[in-house]
């Protein structure tokens, strides 16, 4: 056994806190209220993979109850203890981490938070799911983060918080699609999760024994045992002996799904479902970890063969690439671009195809640099001395852009703003813009350049081109 399982098994089981039946009828209605035009389109129910055998209506009021609307969600959290600031501000992050693909977006407030957090202990880490968060009364609790400080490994705030704002979001337990619940041998399940959570006979059979179908509601097309989402369920309790491993952090697909039932403005990063970044210089890219701050082992390495679909001109050399909402990338190279689809990892179909006609009021050829802003909707080009404003929902530039630089972005010395190579942003707040062998670090809630900056490459970013890189 890994010592990544063995966490597991020490640590509490997620559930699912669900209303009382009485209230479910309020549930209903309460969702109802907040998306009254949003119910899921027979498409999307398809693309969900609701059961086939459940009628549509069925499916269609399963899906209503709970799920938030297309429209996105953006709640307002706060605690029910004193967690100090570098605490609930890492709480934050992470479940914003799921605004860098959906517009899902969690703000603190210490006024009537709609989501609130306790981290009583002993009582395990759970949460309500979906619209059902608006029914606790408002002197209880939503989720509960048993017993989490600074001290908590960081893995566990990708594990546990990730996973319990999923609930909050309205994901279910990816564990309790029938085809994984048809692989655990009933008996030693309720046994083992008795035994190891103190559930009663009856709580394992609700948390753990029940499929989707009955419990819950919205749901990739295929189980996805990676998924944040999915819980890792020990062999000794599976009739194959095989382990569900579980998830430890949004997978692309966990990352794709969001994406598509909450599409629109997405508080983006350069960080892709896989915790890593990607950088590109002639024909070489390269894989920077931002957790460990440097550049992964074995890289740079050659696009040829390595980004499936990139026809020769692009694998030569791209101009710049942006990582958008829903899963996918957009590179650009002269006059075109290519739509890269990140959970294929693979160009989609029809790609290249001319900037010109497909970005309204994009320049049409020789983008320097593009990056997508977290908080605003709004993507940055840039292209020499100038740079615009995309609107992503309403895919058009803004009115009154290209606009030049200077002036523009606060603290840009004169070189940045005649110019820049290449920008990415991270969930930390900043965004990077490098210029030959120097980058600048930009503050986006203060809007500004960071004191100190621009540095060198070198020695700042390990692993990095020295003196330079395209995108
Ligand atoms: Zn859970």
């Amino acid at each position: 056994m890994t010592a990544h399982s063995h966490s597991h098994a020490q640590a509490h089981s997620c559930t699912i806190k669900t209303v009382a039946v009485a209230e479910l009828a309020a549930a209903a209605d309460r969702a109802v209220q907040i998306n009254p035009l949003n119910a899921p389109s027979i498409q999307m129910v398809r693309a969900l993979g609701m059961p086939a055998e459940m009628p549509v209506q069925a499916r269609l009021s399963v899906l209503t109850k709970k799920y938030w609307g297309s429209k996105g969600v953006k709640l307002t959290v706060g605690f029910m203890d004193s967690p100090p600031a570098d605490l609930r501000a890492r709480i934050l992050s992470h479940m914003n981490a799921w605004g860098a693909w959906s517009n899902v977006r969690f703000v603190e407030t210490k006024t009537n938070p709609q989501v609130r957090i306790a981290r009583t202990a002993g009582d395990g880490y759970w949460s309500y799911l979906g619209t059902d968060v608006l029914l606790i009364p408002a002197n209880a609790p939503t989720m509960n983060l048993d017993g989490f400080t600074m001290n908590t490994p960081d893995s566990e705030f990708y594990r546990v918080v990730r996973h319990e704002t999923g609930h909050t979001l309205g994901f279910p337990h990816e564990h309790m699609r029938k085809e994984i619940i048809d692989r655990i041998d009933k008996q030693k399940a309720i046994a083992h999760f008795m035994q190891t959570q103190g559930w009663s006979e009856q709580e394992v059979i609700q948390q753990v024994l029940t499929p989707l179908a009955q419990s819950a509601l919205i749901a990739t097309a295929q189980a996805d045992p990676t998924s944040i989402m999915c819980y890792w369920l020990p062999a000794s309790i599976m009739k194959d002996g095989q382990a569900v491993s579980g998830g430890n952090d949004i997978n692309a697909l966990d990352a794709q799904f969001s994406g598509l039932i909450y599409p629109g403005p997405v508080a983006p990063s350069c960080i892709w479902p896989n915790g890593k970044a990607y950088f590109f210089k002639g024909k070489q890219y390269l894989r920077y970890d931002p957790k460990a701050d440097k550049t992964d082992a074995g890289y740079p390495k050659p696009m040829a063969g390595n980004w499936p679909g990139f026809p020769t001109t692009f694998s030569n050399k791209v101009d710049a690439f942006v990582l958008w909402g829903g899963g996918k990338a957009y590179f650009f190279k002269g006059k075109q671009y290519l739509r890269y689809d990140v959970v294929a990892d693979h160009v989609d179909p029809g790609y290249p195809r001319p900037i010109a006609g497909n970005w309204p009021g994009m320049w049409p050829e020789k983008i320097d640099a593009a990056i997508c802003w977290p908080g605003n909707g709004k993507a940055y080009f840039f292209k020499g001395d100038q740079y615009l404003r995309y609107d992503i929902a309403g895919d058009k530039t803004d009115a009154g852009y290209p606009r030049p630089i200077a002036g523009n972005w606060p603290g840009f010395p004169a070189d940045f703003a005649a110019g820049v190579q290449a920008a990415a942003v991270w969930n930390n707040g900043k965004a990077y813009f490098f210029k030959g062998s120097q980058y600048l670090r930009y503050d986006i809630a203060a809007d500004k350049v960071d004191a100190g900056y621009p540095k060198p490459i070198a020695g700042n970013w390990p692993g990095f081109w020295p003196g330079g890189l395209d995108a």
